[in-house]
């Protein structure tokens, strides 16, 4: 199977079996907005659920905020977000595609290429150089650019009763403007009321660092997590759920004494590769890459992404930074509230004295939960070829989830619609229901038609109730990945599937 046809038979699957949707299909689809269905969302939530656990949960020193997307206007100023999150966007003259120059395809300056004129498929073919940016139109090979402009990726709103058009209307009416006084003017009237679209969780955990420190009484090294929503105004969407302008990620702030930072860098980058590996198949799909110098964002020291190969390549899946007091210090600025930490027991090492006022450093491992979902689709999807009871060649299609990420644990089956057989299997389901545990009941067609669906969706479980079992009170259960079968009695069912999972 190509890598292309991977990601085909991917979006097929998720949208035939219910774990992702194009956003308002019916309407043509908005680009890059996805929504979840019943089993993706069952998908997301048990992963988010797992990092919850891993990383707030089983620790004595994480705690968790759950913070409003809109907040303060100043915080983006603060973090630099306004005056800098943005990507170089450049017009492609030749088929008028809009893309980022940086994640356009790369060539030594001068190196010839042809293109199609206008884009079109057959057209006249063009022979031309790379100029000295180095890349050309990712759609046609195009060497016909405009310039580079930065496009800030922050979504705007409003906040108030006050529309501020309004007041932008009042203030022009009658006057005769320029091109720019007109965007002066508009840019003012839409400032007063602006709020932003949060496009990361980080910057509450630093806002939120005092109240949550003092709440908590938390001793550094100490963490802060989140999980929600963010969303940036992406110029290049692409690639299925892998870059959308809505998306989740799961984000934790680690705060440290100044000087430990390299230490915690390395044990949180050790710490997320683990935990991104403990339930994938393929272990080598994943790999940690130091930034080059050149790479780091401007506020931090160090950072590593932990890549996962992707159908088209290595790429971002998480990025653990070392930030450095950047952030703090800059709130502190903008706010006039000292985002710091008093360590009693250390001595102030500017003076020797008892007690240590610093403003922590901060190490940040940032996952993308969407992101996460995409990943644990490409690396459980597999086929496996065999033959049928008849002796014919097919193919298996089975979603080789982990069992603590699959959405369903368990489909109890019962062998016919009849014979009291429905029956006990209805009373398995309702034990899994009672014990919290994503169970379905499913008599629809024949055993082998509902084996093969539950293998698509990764059902990890199918537990068959047959006429054996109104006799001994067993029933089978079916490893999804082995296909073998055991019997097992009703008594034990909820107890072996619970503690398979548990293990898993
Ligand atoms: P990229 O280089 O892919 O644009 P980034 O370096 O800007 O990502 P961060 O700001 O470090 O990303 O965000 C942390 C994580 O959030 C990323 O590793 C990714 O998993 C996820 N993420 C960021 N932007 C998006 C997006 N537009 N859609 C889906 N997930 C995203």
């Amino acid at each position: 199977m190509s890598d292309s046809e991977l990601i085909t038979k991917l979006v097929s699957l998720c949208k035939r079996r219910g774990f992702i949707f194009q956003s308002s299909e019916i309407y043509g689809g908005l680009k890059s907005a996805y929504d979840y269905g019943p089993l993706g969302v069952e998908l997301k939530r048990n992963i988010a659920a797992e990092w919850w656990r891993s990383m707030v949960l089983e620790r004595e020193d994480v705690v968790g905020i759950d913070a409003s997307i809109m907040m303060h206007p100043d915080v983006w100023k603060a973090s630099g977000h306004l005056a800098t999150f943005s990507d170089p966007l450049v017009d492609c003259m030749n088929c008028k595609e809009r893309f980022r120059a940086d994640k356009a395809p790369k060539f030594a300056p001068g190196t010839e290429v042809t293109y199609p004129k206008g884009g079109k498929k057959g057209g006249e073919q063009i022979k031309a150089k790379v100029g000295d940016k180095g890349y050309v139109c990712p759609n046609c090979s195009s060497t016909d650019l405009s310039d580079e402009r930065q496009f800030n990726l922050m979504f705007r709103t409003s906040i108030g009763p006050v529309d501020p058009l309004d007041a932008f209307v009042d203030q022009i009416q009658g006057k005769s403007l320029s091109k720019k006084e007109l965007r002066e003017k508009l840019d003012e009237a839409v400032r007063s009321t602006a709020i932003y679209l949060r496009p990361e969780t980080a910057q509450a955990m630093f806002v939120q660092f005092l109240n949550v420190q003092q709440t908590m009484s938390a001793k550094i090294p100490f963490g802060i997590a989140q999980q929600g929503k963010s969303f940036r105004n992406e110029i290049t969407t692409e690639k299925f759920i892998f870059r959308t302008c809505e998306f989740e990620q799961m984000e934790m702030e680690y705060f440290v004494e100044p000087g430990t930072q390299k230490e915690w860098h390395e044990y949180w980058a050790n710490e997320r590769m683990n935990w991104w590996k403990r339930f994938s198949n393929s272990k080598d799909g994943f790999r940690l890459r130091a930034h080059e110098k050149s790479e780091l964002a401007h506020y931090a020291d160090a950072t590593y992404d932990i890549e996962y190969q992707y159908p088209w390549g290595w790429d971002e899946l998480e990025g653990i930074a070392s930030r450095t007091n950047y952030d703090l210090t800059q709130h502190t600025n903008l706010s006039g509230v000292k985002l710091s930490y008093f360590d009693q027991q250390k001595n102030d090492p500017a003076t020797g004295k008892p007690g240590w006022r610093f403003t922590p450093y901060v190490i940040e491992p940032a996952a993308g939960l969407t992101r996460a979902v995409l990943v644990y689709l490409c690396d459980a999807y597999s086929e496996e070829k065999g033959v049928d009871a008849d002796g014919q060649e097919k193919v298996r299609t089975v979603l080789k989830l982990n069992p603590r990420l699959a959405p369903m644990k368990a489909a109890v089956l019962p062998l016919v619609k009849k014979d009291g057989l429905p029956e006990v299997a209805r009373s398995i389901v309702s034990d899994f229901f009672k014990a919290g545990i994503n169970a379905r009941y499913d008599e629809q067609q024949s055993i082998g038609k509902r084996y093969a669906r539950h293998d698509e969706i990764g059902t990890p479980y199918c537990i068959t109730v047959d006429h054996q079992t109104t006799q001994d009170q067993t029933v089978t259960i079916r490893d999804r990945d082995t296909t073998k079968q055991e019997r097992i009695s009703v008594a034990h069912a909820l107890e072996v599937v619970k503690k398979r999972i548990a293990e898993a």
